[in-house]
């Protein structure tokens, strides 16, 4: 069996929740999942974060399907709304709310809501509209707010969300989001809708994105969404969140090495005195990132070790010289409780995201809950 595997700390998921949710006391929390939940289980997470979020987000449709399928019941936002008009027929079947952001969509929607037979149900409550106010990837433009507002109007009720995305919450210079947020909430003024503006970095960096619904993600799953060096926002620990996935592989070789001679592919690492190599059972295959360069840190019996030579697709090898003592079929912990994500993604030039989203199929999800 596998001795490979991703450990999802389902309690960590949940204390990030509560400091999330105490961090904006007065908004509504929808849970994003999409990305099989970052990695760590669309469904498992689904299910547990379920009783205590008021809704989950996915992408795209396929993704909402497998939740029904498990029997969640919570409703479900696709935030990328429909792709093709036929998508809208499964809206009721699987009480999905939709992210509409083109005239495209809207049309759609038109269409459906004119035929009798294909009508959604209480259609206004299940939308969510969203406007441009900076990031310039989708929405309206909030200038177009009273026009796009005003043509639809009978697809919308008080129960309609507005939303809008914030592109540099994360960042320290808060200039960007103040003026999204300033052109949103001008935009929208008035409307006498529901608002949606946070993500995660919004929803603990700025108050006065904090409407009616945050939509969190990361932070979720403990990976800070600050670049952990800025000192404001400091690493992990000093926001409160903790990692949920925590990242492990075994050793299966272990070798000592003279002065000079080389590690890996293309033997990219040369030891510069005896050496002792251990050998784990993960690679680029798994989703660690083959960037990562000599020197990226893990952890081995509480200590750390850095990774020498080239990732392989199975493999990792790192120098364990150091180590009071060292076993095969020892664990090394590649990121997690011991060791932020962050840290890693820092190391190979990503993001926590990106580390996290790309843990393969191969490798097996362990949940525990303490
Ligand atoms: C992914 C996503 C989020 C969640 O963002 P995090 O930074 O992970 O909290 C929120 N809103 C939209 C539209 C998204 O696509």
């Amino acid at each position: 069996m596998r001795q490979s595997y991703a450990s999802i700390d389902l309690s960590a998921l949940m204390q990030n929740l509560r400091l999330l949710k105490g961090a904006a006391p007065h908004s509504d929390s929808l849970a994003v999942v999409k990305a099989d939940a970052y990695g760590n289980g669309a469904v498992e997470i689904a299910k547990h974060i379920a009783p205590e979020v008021n809704m989950l987000a996915v992408a795209m449709l396929d993704e909402a399907i497998p939740l029904r399928e498990a029997g969640i019941n919570l409703p479900i936002l696709v935030l990328q709304g429909p792709h093709q008009a036929s998508e809208l027929s499964a809206t009721d079947a699987y009480n999905l709310h939709w992210m509409i952001h083109n005239k495209h969509q809207l049309e759609w929607l038109e269409q459906h809501q004119a035929s009798k037979q294909n009508a959604i149900d209480n259609l206004g409550a299940r939308l969510w509209l969203k406007f441009d106010t900076g990031m310039h990837r989708l929405g309206f433009d909030i200038d177009d707010f009273d026009t796009v507002l005003h043509n639809h109007r009978h697809l919308t009720n008080s129960s309609t969300v507005i939303a809008t995305h914030l592109a540099c919450a994360d960042e320290q210079d808060r200039t960007h989001t103040d003026q999204q947020i300033s052109r949103f909430l001008q935009g929208v003024k008035n409307a006498g809708m529901r608002l949606s503006v946070a993500n995660s970095a919004g929803a603990l960096a700025h108050a006065s994105a904090q409407q009616d619904i945050n939509r969190i993600g990361i932070a979720l799953y403990g990976s800070s969404p600050f670049d952990t060096s800025h000192s404001t926002f400091g690493v992990n620990d000093s926001i409160g969140l903790k990692a949920v996935m925590t990242l492990t592989a075994k050793i299966i070789g272990l070798r000592t090495i003279p002065k000079g001679d080389t590690v890996g592919y293309g033997g990219t690492w040369t030891a510069s005195k005896p050496s002792t190599i251990a050998t784990v059972a993960i690679g680029y295959a798994d989703g660690y990132p083959r960037h990562a360069p000599n020197g990226t840190p893990a952890i081995c019996r509480g200590q750390r070790i850095k990774l020498v030579g080239r990732v392989s697709m199975d493999m990792l090898t790192f120098d364990v010289s150091e180590l009071d003592d060292v076993a095969l079929y020892d664990e090394v912990e590649l990121w997690g409780k011991q060791l932020p994500i962050n840290e890693i993604a820092r190391f190979v030039g990503t993001i926590g995201y990106e580390l996290m989203t790309r843990i393969s199929a191969r490798v097996p999800r362990r949940y525990t809950t303490k």
